[in-house]
């Protein structure tokens, strides 16, 4: 099941690059497991997937630990609480969600020299939510000036979770517009390569607007109870 799943997805993704005429491999599948057992990863790796994406910090380090002998590349995609950086840095290849200078600062921090610096995108709260995470468009310029400087982390792009909308012409207003902050930040001398836009829900939109990272959770490992 989950591996065919797997294969379904991906193989939809790079029909979607086509059609949307980007190059082959451009966009990158995220196994969400958050909430899934180890033993579900465990499945998904043997099946060739190797970046899994979780939202609790705990959870990650947990099932970092029993995964150990396994060659996988941890993303962390969740709200971040002070509290938790130093669980993720010791964990984490890759934080999805920087929504502060004070978090990049910590995982800057309290990353240990031993583990690879860490691949850093700011979340941006794309529709102005007020019960989203992530920082305003407007504050984004000032954040990654600030993000850059960090010893041990690589800034390398932007992740949202746009509004959900029933048009697709709507939704995909969200992502373009992701799309052109990471371009605006770029004509500033940044050199970000990272879009990470897309869910089970609205991936083909994603693609068409550039995602190169795409979070699936659900249309792998079926439903979680969250
Ligand atoms: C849970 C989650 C996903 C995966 O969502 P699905 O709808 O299950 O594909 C992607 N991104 C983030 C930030 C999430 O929290």
């Amino acid at each position: 099941m989950i591996q065919n799943q797997l294969q379904i997805i991906g193989n939809k993704i790079e029909d979607l690059l086509e059609t949307n005429h980007r190059e082959p491999y451009s966009a990158k599948l995220l196994a969400v497991s958050k909430h899934h057992p180890s033993q579900a990863i465990q499945i998904a790796y043997t099946a060739g997937q190797r970046a899994f994406g979780e939202n609790y910090a705990q959870e990650m380090g947990d099932k970092a630990e029993q995964l150990a002998d396994l060659d996988i590349e941890w993303h962390f995609i969740g709200p971040i609480q002070s509290n938790k950086t130093k669980l993720i840095a010791n964990t984490a290849h890759w934080v999805h969600s920087v929504d502060r200078f004070k978090i990049a600062r910590r995982l800057s921090e309290q990353k240990p020299d031993d583990h690879p610096d860490i691949n850093i995108c700011l979340q941006v709260n794309i529709d102005n939510e007020a019960t989203k995470s992530g920082i305003l468009l407007n504050q984004l310029e000032g954040l990654a000036a600030q993000v850059s400087t960090l010893a041990g982390l690589k800034l390398r792009g932007l992740m949202a979770i746009p509004m959900a909308h029933s048009n697709p012409k709507q939704q995909a207003q969200s992502f373009a517009q992701l799309r052109k902050a990471l371009e605006n930040l770029n004509q500033k001398g940044y050199q970000l390569d990272t879009l990470s836009m897309g869910m089970s829900n609205d991936m083909p939109i994603a693609i068409a607007e550039g995602a190169t990272i795409v979070r699936i959770g659900t249309a792998i490992f079926g439903q979680r109870i969250d």
